[in-house]
């Protein structure tokens, strides 16, 4: 039996953390054994679904690279499954079961509903639909469908024993029918499926072999159960997957932080960090391996490595994945990926001048192994761009010094400064490194003979150059920045801290 598998959102909202690793799971599940990975749409629910939360699915989908396999013809290709172009089908199905007498029509108002609702409450029994048409001899209900008098369908659910269901990762789990919404609608009055008769319908026409989606479904099992049983089609096999929780142990929410794949990926995540670490999130391979390629996934994947337990969202582990990928990623690509968001951020031109590309490629071997998030490459090189002012006074006097001590060691780095050869061609690695180390022998020295601490005499000058306490190594920005205008700067804020007294 070939595995056929499904991501099946519904497009209400943004594309989640919970929602892609169902995806992926499916797509990895598919790709390990050779079976097919199908997109399916449940759109059903017409006043939730939106547009916007379409496009942001294919978007999502797109950036990380997952593609499905099969659906109906659209533009000379196929695209995916879209359950509200299904509406006939499930009109047709629900007729089926009112024929074989395991549904029926309901005709009930919304104000008959509301009053047994309220009878219900007053007398603090269970609320649910009182089976009130439930037994209208079938004549009598088709005489009013065709005095065309509104109604929905409704399953019959069985009053008596128990629907159960196999879960690959949990077990046999079910429930009492009696504790299973009395007889709920399949089909609603403007014709439209209810989520349960859609997703069940399809599972079973697509061929499904494997559910696997989140947990949160499992009370929605049983009744998918008897709808199986009704058709008298046979179940797919079930696998919800572990929750995902925050740090704290709770489920994981906007609470936590970011859960919307696209804030991860305006904030500089690179697809493939996201993927290796979402694909740890209730699986694994072995007890040590950490770093798996989509290829690797799609090789490695199956379901006896996933967990039961509760996986835990870790951020921290999500940006030291992203740092180590944006390492491996090949130069030329992170640079294509860097530049626009510095043109972006305003801080290069666009497209970059012949004075700025030379900066950026001399600036990009250093920062390369210092970004956590590709956004972070603003922050960082803004300074060699934009003059970014003096910053904060106090930043640049070090603990248990004055601001006058600091101008004294800024002093000395002036003079330093404008003994210091000219600096090399960017492209040239080798005299680069050559002048940064020599730069920081000389100030190591000059620090030495003055019984300074090397820091009182760096952390006023990577102030004067950067205007920020974190930055780039101090020799290569100064390099990169150039002589004449690092000289500027160290004058202007030695200016500044003399002025403050
Ligand atoms: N449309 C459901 C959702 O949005 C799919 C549930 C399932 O996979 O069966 O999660
Ligand atoms: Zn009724």
């Amino acid at each position: 039996m070939s595995v056929r598998v499904r991501y099946a959102p519904s497009p209400t909202g943004l594309q989640h953390i919970g929602g892609i690793r169902t995806a992926l799971f499916n797509y990895f599940f598919a790709r390990a054994s050779k079976g097919t990975f199908i997109l399916r749409i449940e759109d059903t629910d017409r006043e939730r679904s939106t547009p916007e939360a379409l496009d942001d699915l294919y978007a999502t989908l797109e950036w990380l690279g997952i593609d499905y396999d099969e659906g109906p013809e659209k533009d000379g290709g196929y695209g995916p499954y879209v359950q509200s172009e299904r509406e006939a089908l499930y009109k047709e199905k629900a007729s089926e079961l009112v024929s074989a007498g395991r549904a029926y029509p309901c005709f009930c108002s919304a104000e008959r509903l509301e009053h047994v609702r309220a009878e219900q409450k007053a007398a603090k029994k269970n609320i649910g639909y009182d089976r009130h048409c439930r037994d209208i001899p079938a004549a009598d209900a088709e005489a009013r469908i065709a005095a065309g008098e509104a109604h929905v369908i409704r399953l019959k659910v069985p009053l008596e024993g128990k629907t159960v269901f196999d879960d690959i990762l949990l077990g046999q789990t079910g429930r009492k029918n009696k504790d299973i919404n009395p007889d709920p609608v399949i089909l609603k009055t403007d014709g439209f499926p209810t989520y349960h008769l859609a997703n069940v319908v399809d599972d079973h026409m697509m061929g499904i072999t494997h559910i696997m989606r989140a947990q949160e479904w499992i009370p929605s099992g049983p009744l998918h159960v008897l709808l199986y049983e009704a058709f008298d089609w046979k179940p797919p096999a079930y696998c919800h997957l572990p929750m995902v929780m925050g740090k704290d142990g709770q489920k994981l929410s906007k609470r936590h932080g970011s859960t919307a794949v696209s804030d991860f990926r305006k904030a500089g995540y690179l697809p493939e960090a996201l993927m290796n670490f979402v694909s740890l999130l209730g699986w694994g391979y072995d007890d040590s391996r950490e770093f798996f390629s989509k290829d690797d996934l799609c090789e490695l994947f199956s379901l006896d490595k996933i967990n039961k337990s509760p996986a835990v969202f870790d951020y921290r582990k999500l940006d030291w994945f992203n740092g180590q990928y944006i390492r491996m990623k090949d130069p030329v690509e992170l640079k294509a990926l860097l530049l626009p968001i510095l043109i972006a951020d305003g801080i290069i031109a666009d497209p970059p001048t012949d004075e700025e590309k030379p900066i950026f490629d001399g600036a990009f071997p250093i920062i390369r192994e210092r970004l956590k998030l590709l956004n972070d490459v603003s922050p960082m090189l803004r300074f060699l761009f934009v003059d970014p002012g003096t910053g904060e006074l106090e930043d640049a006097v070090p603990k248990k010094s004055t601001p006058a001590q600091a101008a004294e060691a800024l002093r000395a780095g002036l003079e330093l400064l404008q003994n210091a050869p000219d600096v090399p061609d960017v492209h040239d690695e080798a005299a680069c490194a050559v002048w940064d180390e020599e730069r920081d022998g000389v100030f190591r020295a000059r620090a030495e003979a003055e019984e300074w601490k090397i820091g009182a005499m760096l952390q006023p000058l990577r102030l004067a150059v950067t205007a920020s306490k974190v930055s780039p190594p101090l020799f290569p920005a100064i390099r990169l920045l150039g002589i004449p205008e690092s000289i500027k700067r160290t004058e202007r804020l030695i200016e500044a801290l003399e002025s403050q007294g």
